[in-house]
């Protein structure tokens, strides 16, 4: 890229915070974390301020300068690292990470966009308030990463995924332009909801640089159990028992299938099967209760007393102690990092309207048998919200690559061909970027995707928003 252009960008947030090849190693902000994308930057900027933001987005416009806004860095669809062509600018929002307002009596919190997730549910505690969003990449996730994807997690099936919790944007527009959207309400009907289109746009319509999260009640009791269960449609049946019972009570509720548990036992160590006999499926629970421990202990013995009675838990056990609460959570979010490990796998981030997910197992469970017979089927995920990740690992023994290579088509074929008979979604909560854009197109009507194509031309004519991601 020309010198001269960069030296204008590089004046902006001034040279300490705008890294180049040759000052430093930009693999941290070039690759996508697992290594499927690895690409190439002429230059990182790190703005501090929204005007900051606006600037760089200003010169960009004026000479037509591609821009990828980046996070945490934690997404899985390569929506956050540049193309391999080394003309993109990276920005990357990370020093935008100040919390602007905490408000206990509006339950609100206002926060610039680099503000990691696990920072942001501290300060809601501190004031006694929860910030719902819960995955297990929290540590390092971004507050507009998890907008600009809709993140879900495990905390949905009570509050909803991260488009929920937003009232209000701050957004630095294509043209350079700052949107202040920075509501409160939860009333707003006055044309066009402009937030709700830059979320889950993973970068392609703006840089949200601040938002107004909603916070929630801090529970004042939960639990957290293990259950095994006959079969997924069990499960199903049990989670429609917990929510007759608990109501928005239950926070959590996960199905676990035996060979996920099984990496997790191997590659996790200190990790321990909670139950004494081994079970195909399991589902992880948590319950929670706006009133008491005792009320949330009580809600969970109801739940499993009643289940048993049905036939539909085989065996359960409810945590006595936060350690041991912690030891449950920790097999589920040690679920991702325990199947590297296993060697190479073909990644499906699915979702189907909840009741037909019993069948999705089972008929996914045959696709992938007639696909790949050795190969191991590891499915795991949030089943409120009828969204599993059903990911199929190589066999042991053979090399992966050449294995998937050979068969990674027809498995995502025949499962993506299920998804949609079924009337489900091929990407539930990991949103597009880079790596399910040809998916994205092979899979929508072609109205819809002239319709988000005339949105995108309409906010970005000259596509330099993340160029080469969703549409
Ligand atoms: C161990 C692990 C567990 C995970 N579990 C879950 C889970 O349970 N549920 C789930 O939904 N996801 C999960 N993820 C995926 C990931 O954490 C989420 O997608 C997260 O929301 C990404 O946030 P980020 O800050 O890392 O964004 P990045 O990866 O940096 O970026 C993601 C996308 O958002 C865009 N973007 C980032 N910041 C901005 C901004 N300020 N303005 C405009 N665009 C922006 C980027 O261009 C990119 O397209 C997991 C990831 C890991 C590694």
């Amino acid at each position: 890229m020309d010198e001269a252009l960069l030296a204008r960008f590089t004046a902006i947030t001034g040279a300490q915070n705008a890294l180049t090849p040759q000052t430093h190693d930009l693999t941290h902000y070039t690759h996508e974390n697992r290594k499927l994308v690895v690409g190439k930057t002429p230059l990182v900027l790190r703005p501090a301020s929204t005007a900051e933001v606006a600037a760089i987005v200003r010169l960009a416009s004026e000479t037509g300068t591609a821009l990828v806004p980046q996070g945490g860095h934690t997404g899985h669809a390569g929506g956050g690292v540049p193309d391999e062509s080394g003309t993109q600018i990276v920005v990357s929002l990370e020093r935008m990470n100040f919390i602007r307002d905490v408000d206990p009596d509006g339950n609100t919190i206002t926060a610039e966009a680099g503000v990691v997730l696990q920072t942001l549910q501290e300060a809601a505690q501190h004031v006694g308030r929860l910030f719902p969003l819960a995955i297990s990449s929290q540590g390092s996730c971004q507050i507009g990463g998890n907008i600009s994807t809709n993140a879900g997690g495990t905390g949905v099936i009570a509050h909803g995924n991260m488009r929920e919790q937003v009232l209000g944007l701050e957004v630095v527009l294509p043209s350079g332009e700052i949107w202040n959207g920075l509501r409160r309400l939860k009333k707003d009907n006055t044309g066009y909801a402009l937030k709700q289109l830059f979320i889950g746009a993973e970068g392609t319509l703006g840089i949200i640089t601040a938002a107004v999260l909603r916070l929630a009640p801090l529970p004042k009791g939960r639990e957290v159990a293990w259950a095994a269960v006959p079969s997924p449609h069990a499960a199903l049946q049990l989670l429609n028992l917990s929510l007759d019972m608990a109501g928005p009570g239950v926070t959590a509720f996960e199905l676990i299938h035996r060979t996920p548990l099984e990496f997790v036992l191997r590659n996790a160590p200190g990790s321990r099967d909670p139950l004494a006999q081994r079970h195909e499926w399991q589902v992880l629970m948590e319950i929670s209760s706006g009133r008491s421990e005792q009320d949330a202990r009580d809600l969970a013995e109801g739940i499993f007393a009643a289940g048993m009675e049905r036939g539909l838990v085989a065996d359960a056990v409810i945590a006595e102690t936060i350690a041991q609460r912690g030891a449950l959570w920790k097999l589920r979010d040690d679920m991702g990092p325990a199947q590297w490990p296993e060697g190479i796998s073909v990644k499906h981030d699915v979702s189907v309207p909840v009741h037909l997910l019993p069948q999705f197992l089972e008929r996914g469970a045959q696709a992938v048998a007639q696909a790949a017979p050795e190969a191991r089927l590891c499915a795991f995920g949030h089943m409120g919200d009828g969204n599993i990740h059903f990911n199929v690992s190589q066999p042991l023994g053979v090399n992966g690559a050449a294995y998937l290579k050979q068969r990674q088509g027809e498995i995502q074929d025949r499962v993506h061909a299920l998804v949609l008979e079924l009337g489900g979604s091929i990407s539930a909560e990991h949103g597009i970027g880079r790596l399910k854009r040809d998916l994205l197109i092979a899979t929508k009507s072609a109205v819809e995707l002239e319709t988000m194509r005339a949105i995108k031309r309409a906010l970005d004519p000259k596509n330099i928003m993340n160029p080469g991601k969703v549409v």
